[in-house]
């Protein structure tokens, strides 16, 4: 299990502190918690467009592997 949520978070942070007309309040990478092993996870948002439906449906796809160092963060599925 890497620490690079947290990480990359602290420097996203510091690379846009001060580029905004106001204070960064907070700043958050799409994530998500596992509940069976209580670790934070990082997922895309899927956006779904349906046929003569103004209103986008959207589904995320989990990242088995960290997209920032490749470390493994789901177990394989049983
Ligand atoms: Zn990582």
């Amino acid at each position: 299990m890497c620490n690079c949520i947290a990480e990359v978070t602290k420097k996203l942070r510091e690379h846009y502190d001060g580029k905004f007309k106001k204070p960064i309040e907070s700043l958050q990478l799409q994530t998500y918690i596992d509940f069976n092993s209580g670790r934070l996870g990082t997922y895309t948002e899927v956006k779904i467009a349906l046929v003569d439906q103004k209103k986008v449906e959207t589904a995320s796809l989990v990242h088995t592997f960290c997209p920032f160092c490749g470390v493994r963060l789901r177990e394989k599925e049983a």
